[in-house]
């Protein structure tokens, strides 16, 4: 009963620019900010206010699941304690404390950045929201995450969780990832944040999106915030966030050779410039237009023929592919050489 008389009371109950209104966004901000003090997870960065781990748990956060970045995370920050030890750290050693967590160049962003704030703020991390966003990799979430959560600055925060259950909170029905929808959803953001306690606010936003409004059976019956929720009232829940247009992921086929020897493999590291910088792989005989019969074409002008016995497709044909970047990998195996004795066929 008391439940549908707080329904009653907000339904459509929305200020002349079409924003939501104050009693509205009170609301909001008390029911969550309780359901947040209760609810939170026990994160290693929600353990602290120092600004350099939250930015290192906000970066290790994009595009990654929180189990898969908490060991990350408490790694890193045993190895790089604060921005001088980062600063000063060999790109490769960052880079091999990232190895597994994807989208590498996230943590060579890192790096510079750390060099930056050593070079231009004493070793402190900034405080100001331009400062903070003139750091290499970091964007308008980035900075008002880090700020909002760290020193409660009134800073909006805007990542794949909060855009499902603010588009959801107001029915919003538009493209989520045009220009337009971006806006709409910032001001929107931007016009619920209360006076105070903005960081556990935006925490709290992040952790209904994870934990309750989940992209495809949102627990509605436990949402905190439910009497609020204009796609709950009007029934549009499964339709929101609407359509968006698909990601055109570039295609690009490349040999790979596998040249073993004994139990090694050839490995050779990725220079600066090319896609995997940085990082070790196997040999590459470069990209290909089709992926399998110039493939071996082309391996076998550049390496020779693959040894007798063990040639192509050698009971390895499968195909796998990963989501780790803007060009998923999908691997199709088949051809291997293996050198031979006192020669050595990458030459
Ligand atoms: S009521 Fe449902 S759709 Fe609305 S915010 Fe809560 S979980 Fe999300």
């Amino acid at each position: 009963m008391g439940h549908m008389k707080i329904i009653r009371h907000m339904k459509d109950r929305r200020s002349a620019n079409g924003m939501l209104s104050a009693a509205w966004r009170r609301s909001l901000s008390k029911s969550l900010l309780a359901w947040f003090k209760l609810s939170a997870r026990d994160l290693p960065w929600r353990r602290t206010r120092d600004l350099y781990a939250i930015w290192i748990s906000e970066i290790m956060l994009q595009q990654t699941q929180v189990a898969t970045v908490v060991p990350y995370f408490e790694r890193f920050v045993r190895r790089f304690p604060d921005v001088e030890s980062l600063a000063a750290a060999d790109e490769h050693e960052v880079l091999k404390l990232w190895e597994g967590l994807g989208y590498y160049r996230r943590a060579r962003q890192l790096h510079a950045a750390a060099q930056q704030i050593a070079g231009e703020h004493g070793g402190q991390f900034p405080t100001s929201i331009d400062a903070v966003r003139s750091l290499p990799g970091i964007g308008r979430y980035t900075a008002g995450a880090i700020l909002s959560i760290g020193l409660d600055q009134r800073l909006p925060i805007l990542e794949a969780n909060t855009i499902r259950v603010l588009s959801r909170l107001a029915a919003y029905r538009g493209d989520v990832n045009s220009g337009a929808g971006r806006q709409r959803l910032w001001d929107i953001a931007e016009s619920i944040l209360p006076k105070s306690d903005c960081g556990a606010f935006n925490q709290g936003l992040m952790e209904l999106g994870s934990e309750i409004c989940t992209p495809r059976s949102p627990a509605c019956n436990t949402c905190p915030v439910v009497a609020l929720c204009a796609a709950h009232r009007k029934d549009l829940v499964a339709r929101i966030p609407g359509p968006t247009k698909s990601k055109n992921y570039q295609q690009v086929t490349e040999i790979a050779v596998v040249i073993r020897r004994g139990g090694n493999v050839l490995l050779r590291q990725c220079q600066r410039g090319e896609r995997w910088a940085g990082l070790s792989k196997v040999c590459s005989g470069g990209q290909v237009e089709r992926p399998c019969r110039s493939a071996d074409r082309r391996q076998r002008a550049r390496f020779g023929r693959p040894e007798r016995g063990v040639g192509e497709s050698a009971g390895h044909d499968e195909t796998w592919s990963h989501p780790i970047s803007d060009y998923p990998p999908r691997v199709r195996s088949g051809s291997c050489l293996t050198a031979r004795p006192n020669r050595e066929p990458w030459r």
